[in-house]
Order: structure tokens, then C-alpha cells, then sequence
């Protein structure tokens, strides 16, 4: 049995730790913000207010009109009444009705563009609130699927401990202390295979001395190039 053996076992253990704690992390983060959610929360709030406020404008508008309508009508029946003779008198009520009758065109203008304003802002929040729904219903499948993906993850990762000890048992503490510094410096992998007569972690090409080095029982192997200990199997 080669010197590299049993650190090989234990680096393909602890390469599937790694690759289900990175999994279990970017779960995790996904779990924790859900931005579309919460922009689309963010958007339909906004909407919604401004649907308040425009629906709140149209009747502040119908208001004013109505009040200048039901001055319009005294001016109108004071005008007719025959209660007032005096010419200039007369010929203010008209003046005075006629003015308010062409501020009330404005109003009404107004009113009708707060109406216009306010069915766009309707329109808005209904859209708001059909995305809204989308995103949160998408979000909970998704949700429902990660919250899945990260129980077998999870009881994975037990398994995996177990394999992890039964593969560190056997291997020399010296060994064992090379390999954890090496794993350190190297991202994770600190045994690599031989594989096609290269270092399957660099790709450096291994001479055939080296390969046969690999096979050691008695001692380790190292790549040349980028330092990490050799496995041939
Ligand atoms: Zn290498």
C-alpha cells in the first residue's frame, strides 16, 4: 500500500465535505434573502401608496368642484331673482357668475386629469400586486425545494463525517499533520492524482521516477509544479 493511500482516501472525503458545505452555504444565503421577494414587496408598497394618493386627489377635486357649482347656482338664482335692480349690481352678479363658471372648467379639467391619474395608478398596483404574487408563490416552491436539497445535504454531511473518521484512524499523525498544512496552502486539495502521467490537479506532466515515487510505501511524493502530494494508483 502506497504512503499516499490513505491521505487520498481522506482528501476525496473531505473534497465531498467541501463541495456540500459550499451547497449548503449558497442554500443558506438564498433562505436568508430573497431579494426578488422582497423588491417585489417593495415596488407593490410604493404602488399602493400611490394609488391611495391619487384616488385621494380625484376626490378632493370632485369636492372643490361641487363647491364652486353650488356657488355658481346662488350667484345664478341671486342674478334672476329679481331682488336686485340696481344696474352695477346686476352686472356684477354677472360678471361674478361668469368667472366662476370659467374657474370651474379648470376644476373640472382637474378633476378629470386626477381621474386619469388615478386609473393608471390603479392599473400600476394591480400589476404590482400580480407580480407580487408570482414572485412569492416561485419563492415558496423554490423555498420548498432548497429547504429539501439541504435535509439530504444535511444527514449527507453526517455520513460523511463518519467516512471522515474511519479514514483518519489508520493514517499516520505525521502524515496526517502534511496533509492539513498542505490543505490549507492548496484550496482545499492536498492530494493529487496521477493521471495520465500528469499531475491531475495541475496538469504538470510527471516524469515516470516520480510516478514510480508516488507508488512509495515508505514515503511521500510531491508535485513539482504545484507542490501538492501525488497518488498513483
Ligand atoms: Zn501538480
Amino acid at each position: 500500500m502506497s504512503a499516499s493511500l490513505g491521505l487520498f482516501r481522506l482528501q476525496q472525503i473531505d473534497s465531498q465535505i467541501d463541495r456540500v458545505k459550499a451547497r449548503l452555504n449558497v442554500i443558506q444565503k438564498t433562505l436568508d434573502n430573497d431579494k426578488k421577494v422582497k423588491d417585489a414587496l417593495t415596488q407593490f408598497e410604493q404602488a399602493d401608496s400611490n394609488n391611495h394618493l391619487a384616488m385621494r386627489q380625484v376626490k378632493n377635486a370632485e369636492a372643490e368642484a361641487n363647491d364652486l357649482k353650488i356657488k355658481i347656482e346662488q350667484t345664478e338664482s341671486n342674478l334672476y331673482s329679481g331682488n336686485v335692480r340696481s344696474p352695477k349690481e346686476l352686472q356684477d352678479l354677472q360678471l361674478e357668475a361668469s368667472s366662476l363658471k370659467k374657474h370651474l372648467v379648470t376644476l373640472e379639467e382637474r378633476e378629470l386629469e386626477a381621474m386619469l391619474s388615478a386609473e393608471s395608478a390603479e392599473a400600476e398596483k394591480e400589476k404590482a400586486e400580480k407580480e407580487l404574487n408570482n414572485v412569492q408563490e416561485q419563492a415558496g416552491n423554490e423555498n420548498k425545494t432548497l429547504l429539501e436539497e439541504k435535509k439530504q445535504l444535511t444527514s449527507q454531511m453526517e455520513s460523511l463525517a463518519q467516512e471522515r473518521q474511519a479514514a483518519r484512524t489508520p493514517v499516520d499523525s505525521a502524515l496526517l499533520e502534511i496533509y492539513e498544512d498542505l490543505r490549507k496552502q492548496k484550496r482545499g486539495v492536498a492530494v493529487a492524482e496521477t493521471d495520465d502521467d500528469a499531475c491531475a490537479a495541475c496538469g504538470t506532466n510527471l516524469t515516470a521516477a516520480l510516478q514510480q515515487n508516488a507508488r512509495s510505501q515508505i514515503k511521500l511524493a510531491y508535485c513539482p509544479s504545484c507542490g501538492r502530494i501525488l497518488f498513483a494508483n
